[in-house]
């Protein structure tokens, strides 16, 4: 059984976004269904809609960065109840039995995790998941994330997955007080990388492509912008990094960045889901340097992220827009003009 919603997607990887509707599952007994206040805009959003990383089915509802108050619960649901605030990250289901469940790693699911959108939906037979660009969804107990309520609640949003896709390499990694940590891109993830990598203590280092934004990098918590264009100021930087966040969203260049690290340092790319341009493997064999890669965080360590950003006040810097305007706010962030996240008042696909 299900129920008709509304919705915003796509029908095809050449068409805009268009208002739709979609069919929601009734309430599950270990369900909790919420009424969508806001959905943040990632990249992954663009690239699923386009079609840029193939696999896409359609029609495609993305959004995966979900904010809302419960309406109703299932009858085994104990830790959540109407009214309460909310969100649903990348992610709304895993086995629950295999090793990298249990270990908390729920997006790395041996038997294959179900992605917010455009996943195979367990509930609905013949139909992929629909993302949050909707006015509700319905969503298992276990993948439901508890909101401070301290926090705004839109700024909250991207907390879901640019919160968490940076939080988590940078804990996994142990950045620390003192520690000289770049984070590469200034778009929705690299933001929130530097607001992060600050409240850790480290010497932060903005590395963008985009001048005009050096003075906003230093309001949101980095010490030093490096213009990774400029030879002379990449020059001055070789070798002294602990740690590279790598958020450019296409393959690039990699040498460059990587002549960044130190002896021993890591590079951890979470936006490039492609090929990347060949690079000189002496330039990692010099310096027993590691490049590795990322994927969102599981359900716990994304509950541990949120309960830090209530307790420091920590949300996105985001761009508020109505639904009817996510077509130009998708090619605003192809051309990596937007400050610094945009999030969708879903109040306005009601009207
Ligand atoms: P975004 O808002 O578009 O930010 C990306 C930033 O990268 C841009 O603002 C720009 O910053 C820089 N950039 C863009 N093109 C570049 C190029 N060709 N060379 C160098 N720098 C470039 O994107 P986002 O939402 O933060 O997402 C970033 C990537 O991560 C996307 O590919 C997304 O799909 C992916 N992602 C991965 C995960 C994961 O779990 N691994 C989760 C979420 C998103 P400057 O202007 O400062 O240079
Ligand atoms: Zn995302």
């Amino acid at each position: 059984m299900a129920t008709s919603t509304k919705a915003y997607g796509v029908q095809s990887e050449k068409d805009n976004l268009k208002p739709m509707d979609i069919q929601r599952r009734d309430v599950g007994d270990d369900d909790v269904k919420l009424d969508i206040t806001y959905c943040g805009v990632c990249h992954s959003d663009i690239h699923t809609a386009r079609n840029e990383w193939g696999g896409s089915t359609y029609p495609v509802v993305p959004g995966h960065e979900i904010i809302g108050r419960v309406t109703a619960i299932g009858k085994n649901v104990k830790d959540f109840k109407e009214g309460d605030l909310v969100g649903v990250g990348c992610l709304v289901d895993s086995c629950q039995e295999c090793a990298q469940c249990k270990n908390d790693m729920e997006q790395f699911c041996e038997k294959g995790a179900t992605f917010t959108y455009n996943s195979e939906d367990k509930h609905l037979k013949g139909q992929q998941t629909f993302g949050g660009y909707s006015s509700s969804v319905v969503v298992d107990k276990e993948f439901i994330l508890r909101i401070p309520e301290n926090l705004d609640e839109a700024g909250a949003a991207p907390l879901l997955c640019a919160g968490i896709t940076t939080w988590s390499p940078l804990s996994h990694w142990k950045v620390k007080k003192g520690d000289k940590v770049g984070v590469i891109g200034l778009g929705g993830l690299g933001h929130m990388g530097v607001k992060f990598a600050n409240a850790m203590g480290a010497h932060v280092v903005m590395i963008t492509t985009s001048p005009s934004k050096a003075e906003d990098a230093k309001k949101l918590g980095a010490h030093e912008v490096l213009i990774s264009k400029n030879e002379e100021e990449m020059a001055k930087h070789q070798g002294t990094f602990d740690f590279i966040l790598n958020t450019i969203p296409v393959g690039h260049k990699m040498d460059p960045y990587i002549g960044l690290l130190k002896v021993d340092a890591t590079m951890v790319l979470v936006g490039a889901v492609e090929p990347l341009e060949p690079f000189n493997g002496g330039g990692i064999i010099m310096g027993r340097k590691r490049i590795a890669g990322s994927l969102i965080g599981g359900i716990k360590e994304t509950q541990e992220m949120l309960d830090f950003c209530g307790k420091h006040n920590i949300v996105s810097d985001i761009e508020l827009i109505d639904i009817k305007d996510i077509n130009e706010a998708y090619d605003r962030v192809v051309k990596a003009d937007v400050k610094y996240r945009f999030v969708i008042d879903m109040a306005s696909l009601k009207n």
